[in-house]
Formats: C-alpha cells, sequence, structure tokens
C-alpha cells in the first residue's frame, strides 16, 4: 500500500532505534504461496480454533511510531472506524465457534467512536476482552466509562499498554517527542485502579530479553505500577519486523529442523476483521500483521476465513516463526 504517514510535530525526528539490519529482500521470495523461491513446498498453518478475533477498530491514532507495522498516524485512514453494527455480525459468528477473547487493535482503538460500545457489547457476551492502546488522551477520555465496565467485568477485560522500551530515549526515539510520560501517567491510572493491565515492549537489536525484563522491572517498581515484568503475559517482548529486509523463507521441512509446529504460530487460533477505506463491509484477514496483503484476505466471514495460511510474508518467518512472537494474553 501507499505510505500515507503524515509527519506530525509529535512524529519521531530520526531512524527508529528497533530498525532491522539486514540485506534488501529479494524479489523472488514470498511471491508464490505454494512454493519457496528455491522450489521447496511453502510451509503453512490451519485454523486449530478461534480463540481469539481480533477487531481491527481503524487505523486513525494519535501518535505516528516510526516503525508502526500497519502505518498508523493521525491522518491514516486506510482502514477506516469499525462500526458496532459491523461488529456485532462478527460477535454473533465468534459466539457460535466459542471464541474466548475478543481483542482490539488499531491504530488507536480508543479513537473510534464506536468503542465504548463494542467492548460493553463484547464484555456482555461474554467475552474476554484485551485492548491494546497507547493508554493516553484517547484512553483517558474514557475513564468513567471504564472503570464502570471493571467494576462489572474485573479481570475479563485487559488494557494492554505499548512502552516500546524500558527507557524514555528509546521509546520517544520510536514514538515520537513528549510520548513517554503520558504513557507512564495512563499506566499509572490503569494500575492505581485494579485494572488488569499488561505491557507490550520490545527488544532493541543486540539487548537480551533477559537483561531487558530486569530493566523494565526497575522501570516499574520505581513507577509504581503492579506488572510482573518476569511473566511473559504481562510483559510481551515482541522481536523485529520488517518486510523489506531479507529473511529465509519457511518450508514444510523447517517445523521439524526448528522444532517448532504450526499450533505455536498465531494463525493458528486467531484471526483479524478490518474495514477497507472503499470497501462496503468489513473483510477477515489472517492476522493482525498482514491487513493489506490480497493473499492474506481469507473472505467476509469467520466461516470463510478458516482455510490454511501459507506462510507467504516476511512478518511470518521473522516474527512469528523466527522470532516466536504471540499476540494474545
Ligand atoms: S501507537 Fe501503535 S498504532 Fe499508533 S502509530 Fe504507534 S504503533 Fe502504530
Ligand atoms: S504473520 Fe500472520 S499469517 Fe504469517 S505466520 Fe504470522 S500470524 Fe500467520
Amino acid at each position: 500500500m501507499t505510505k500515507t504517514r503524515t509527519i506530525s510535530r509529535n512524529a519521531p525526528q530520526g531512524p527508529s532505534p528497533f530498525a532491522v539490519e539486514a540485506a534488501p529482500l529479494p524479489r523472488e521470495k514470498f511471491s508464490d504461496p505454494r512454493i519457496t523461491a528455491k522450489g521447496e513446498p511453502r510451509a503453512q498453518v490451519p485454523l486449530a480454533r478461534l480463540e481469539t478475533l481480533w477487531l481491527n477498530t481503524g487505523t486513525l491514532c494519535n501518535l505516528a511510531c516510526a516503525t508502526c507495522y500497519i502505518e498508523s498516524s493521525p491522518t491514516n485512514d486506510a482502514l477506516v472506524y469499525l462500526s458496532a453494527d459491523h461488529a456485532a455480525r462478527f460477535l454473533a459468528e465468534a459466539k457460535g465457534l466459542e471464541t474466548r477473547e475478543i481483542g482490539f487493535t488499531g491504530g488507536e482503538p480508543f479513537m473510534n467512536p464506536d468503542m465504548l460500545p463494542m467492548l460493553t457489547a463484547t464484555l456482555e457476551q461474554g467475552f474476554e476482552a484485551l485492548v491494546l492502546t497507547n493508554a493516553m488522551k484517547p484512553m483517558r477520555r474514557h475513564e468513567e466509562a471504564l472503570l464502570a465496565l471493571r467494576e462489572r467485568h474485573g479481570d475479563r477485560l485487559t488494557l494492554r499498554v505499548s512502552l516500546d522500551h524500558h527507557s524514555r530515549e528509546v521509546h520517544e526515539g520510536e514514538r515520537g517527542p513528549r510520548s513517554w510520560m503520558p504513557a507512564i501517567e495512563g499506566l499509572r491510572w490503569l494500575s492505581d485502579h485494579g485494572f488488569s493491565i499488561a505491557v507490550a515492549g520490545r527488544l532493541l537489536p543486540g539487548e537480551g530479553e533477559r537483561e531487558a525484563r530486569e530493566c523494565y522491572a526497575a522501570l516499574f517498581e520505581k513507577e509504581g505500577l503492579a506488572i510482573d515484568a518476569r511473566d511473559p503475559a504481562r510483559l510481551v517482548l515482541f522481536p523485529e519486523m520488517d518486510a523489506d529486509k531479507d529473511i529465509a523463507e519457511i518450508t514444510t521441512a523447517c517445523w521439524g529442523i526448528l522444532g517448532k509446529s504450526p499450533a505455536d504460530i498465531m494463525c493458528n487460533t486467531s484471526r483479524m476483521v478490518v474495514h477497507r477505506k472503499g470497501e462496503a463491509a468489513p473483510r477477515v484477514v489472517a492476522c493482525t500483521l498482514i491487513p493489506y496483503d490480497p493473499g492474506f484476505d481469507l473472505g467476509e466471514t469467520l466461516a470463510e476465513a478458516s482455510c490454511d495460511v501459507p506462510l507467504n510474508h516476511p512478518h511470518c518467518a521473522r516474527f512469528c516463526v523466527l522470532g516466536g512472537a504471540s499476540c494474545s494474553a
């Protein structure tokens, strides 16, 4: 897709501190869903069950992070706001599939005018809800409604806040100036009010996971945040992503070689609903990471989208199989 990011005064000024260092991706890679550039059978992931359904609330965001995988910004509405009416159709279908969790991601979900009705419907229907947010002003506008939902539904509502790094300098290098304190204050508000919270962070090139968890633990203690940095579900650390940089393709033989299984991969248990600008209704895509590639658009309904997913994108290799990332709580 064409990049429509607008540089606002809050956008980061320099290159991302999380930039991937690798040669450019050769054009012949990830070009055929059935076979790799070397002619080997490409790995696929079946849908075992729909454990988590993600609703993409739209790409508009109050930030314009340097390497936002979905290219969100205050002006990019390539994915328009999902409406509560459209969401209701997918919630009803997910209910029939015994889906456990509904995830909300954006952009910044709390910018969507239907966010609270969608979140309320999700919890009222008995699903668990996981909301990915930057915990800044758009979320803070809804404090009263969030407190009421927490009161009624307790830990069935989890908010996962992006704090890209344990240092302010790196976080703001990625997310822009003046993005650190509002996120910390938002997290503190959630923590002080007893919400189920998690943090999503990232590792710098060469930074070890254990060392990063220790630094986050020290930060959480200093800021008085009730988050266990040693619990991988409460501090999720994501590997690097860059669709333009070279990476190995994943073949059917890779599962055995790497000691991994399709069951370890997100699209084995999840799907995402997106509403693209110019389309009359939302569609279902394989996962949260690839909203625009037509090869990962699986249909109009969850039933249609229950097919196998060929791992035909650099994110499949770098992020999911080799990086071992999982998105759910
Ligand atoms: S806050 Fe999230 S959605 Fe918004 S620009 Fe940053 S990474 Fe993208
Ligand atoms: S990037 Fe998406 S489609 Fe590819 S392996 Fe990961 S979850 Fe599956």
